[in-house]
């Protein structure tokens, strides 16, 4: 997981001790998006929402400025391959920053694009691992209804088949996000997708309220339902063999295996009725870039702006260690502060001691 390029015990000691560099980065490149989902947190309605993003100069500044313990780069939007320059993001993240891995989000509306993207990426490090989040939420039809893109989910498909011939150190993996709109269905969403279309890598997210979306209450029972079942469907099948979201071969794929077994046991006891149960590392080793250079903790924190990078000279590093970002991380702390936002979560578990006795067992028993 960690090779020479960020150094092993700079990151340990980071991510146990210093908590001041982040690990892990979701840099939203642009809030443009050819879907128009209902779930949606971005005002597709204000104009204001698609102008001023982070151009390639401004991104390669940034990313000479990250810190020495970066691992993983999540490429998000709106749609990230609506940036015709997605790659030269990503070659900028390769060559400037200590990134292992880079995580895409799409809604594979444009599977050439995606495609060339990840042929031309592999070959340009041999050692980055990619990962393609490929959102996929209903049956053929009511997903292209939902999202309002016609054949989307024919190209969903098509964009998993295609990633998955290329190389192992590439991994498409379909995410269910359980939202209102198909926590009813998502029984035969699932066999579907496993019987019918061959899908081998399943992931869930649970919707959350954010930005202009709001989750309605009388639906949120629904959707703990449908995720508890998703959740323990997908566990079921994993020990069949008959999904692999991991190389189990490997000691990330373990771990990370292990990893989403907590995470979504947290999120079960969280959803329904919010409570603290360990401490967040948002704005420690977890953060937010926005399309315009926003720097935040996390998605949920909407108020809880850390620093504009444009105003300090693109130095991501000055703005998370300067006097704001502490403020904020004394408040998410003193707040005891708690969501079920599965990025943040992840760190929060890879950085709590709390959890180190689970993941390590999963090391040695899988
Ligand atoms: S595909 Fe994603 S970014 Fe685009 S409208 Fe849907 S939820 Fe929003
Ligand atoms: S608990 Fe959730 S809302 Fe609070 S800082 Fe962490 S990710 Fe953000």
């Amino acid at each position: 997981m960690i090779t020479k390029k960020a150094k092993f015990l700079r990151v340990l000691n980071n991510v146990y001790f210093k908590k001041n560099e982040p690990v892990s980065i979701v840099h939203f490149l642009t809030n443009r998006c050819n879907a128009r989902c209902s779930f949606c947190f971005i005002n597709f309605d204000d104009p204001n929402t698609f102008k001023n993003e982070l151009d390639l100069d401004e991104i390669d500044k940034l990313t000479k400025n990250l810190g020495s313990s970066l691992l993983n780069v999540n490429l998000t939007g709106g749609e990230p391959f609506a940036r015709k320059d997605i790659e030269e993001i990503a070659k900028l993240y390769i060559k400037n920053t200590t990134v292992q891995s880079i995580y895409v989000t799409t809604n594979a509306s444009l599977p050439d694009r995606v495609e060339s993207f990840a042929k031309n990426i592999i070959n340009y490090d041999k050692n980055i691992e990619l990962t393609f989040q490929i959102s996929i939420d209903d049956m053929p039809q009511e997903h292209d209804r939902v999202r309002k893109i016609s054949n989307l989910f024919q190209n969903c498909l098509d964009t998993y088949q295609r990633l998955k011939k290329i190389d192992p150190r590439v991994n498409p993996v379909v995410s269910i996000t359980v939202n209102h709109e198909n926590c009813e269905n998502i029984e035969k969403i699932f066999e579907y997708l496993t019987n019918e279309c061959e899908v081998k890598s399943i992931k869930c997210t649970i919707v959350r309220d954010e930005g202009v979306y709001k989750t309605p209450d009388k639906k949120k029972k629904k959707i703990f339902e449908a995720y508890s079942w998703l959740t323990n469907k997908i566990n079921e099948l994993q020990k069949e063999g008959k999904l692999n979201n991991y190389n189990t071969n490997s000691l990330q794929g373990k771990l990370h295996n292990q990893k989403d077994k907590i995470s979504w046991e947290l999120i079960k006891k969280m959803y329904l009725e919010p409570k603290y149960i360990s401490p967040c590392h948002a704005g420690s080793l977890f953060g937010i870039i926005t399309a315009k250079g926003l720097v935040y903790p996390c998605e949920i924190l909407e108020e809880k702006i850390i620093g504009d990078l444009r105003k300090n000279d693109m130095d991501f590093m000055k703005i998370w260690k300067g006097s704001i970002a502490k403020k904020t991380k004394e408040f998410i702390l003193k707040t005891n502060c708690n969501c079920s936002y599965e990025c943040a979560l992840t760190y929060n578990i890879l950085g709590n001691w709390r959890y180190q006795p689970s993941l390590l067992s999963s090391i040695i028993k899988y």
